[in-house]
């Protein structure tokens, strides 16, 4: 069975850095996923487009395909009175803020003064070039159910 739209992929992935650092990686390789439903990076949805159980293979997936390029206008100073209890707070804390479109995004506070904070709203991985090695492990056809709620139930995905 190969994967497209609608089917479940499970897969065992390692995400390293362009240094070979691990970033992130599938733990007990219950890592599932529906396809063509923007659950995962389209870069690396891309790569699996086709593949079937038992591939493997490695993708460099651009920032552009990725988590987006860095924007500097994102990093932004705000007062600590912005924070209910500013004593907590500590370099590399996210928080969740609104964005100027009033949009939910995570920023991470990147250096904290006397009277503010810098806080970054780049995704942590904008601007990286993200190095995947995967093998899929299962692939087979979503219920009608996962389809309508675009992500994967049972092992692996939601349970609600
Ligand atoms: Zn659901």
């Amino acid at each position: 069975m190969q994967i497209e739209d609608h089917k479940v992929v499970t897969l065992h992935y390692t995400l390293t850095d362009n240094e070979g650092a691990v970033i992130d990686k599938s733990e007990d390789g219950s890592f599932a996923y529906l396809h063509g439903a923007r659950n995962i990076i389209p870069g690396l949805e891309n790569a699996l487009t086709g593949k079937t159980a038992g591939d493997e293979f490695s993708v460099v997936v651009s920032p552009e395909e990725g988590y987006g390029m860095r924007n500097d206008s994102m990093i932004q100073e705000v007062s600590r009175s912005m924070f209910e209890d500013d004593s907590q707070i500590a370099v590399g804390m996210q928080f969740h803020a609104q964005g100027p479109n009033g949009e939910m995004l995570v920023v991470t506070v990147k250096e904290i003064n006397d009277d503010s904070v810098v806080v970054d709203g780049n995704h942590p991985l904008a601007g990286v070039d993200l190095n995947f090695d995967v093998k899929i492990i299962e692939v087979r056809d979503a219920s009608q159910e996962e389809v309508e709620h675009g992500h994967v139930h049972g092992a692996g995905g939601h349970h609600h």
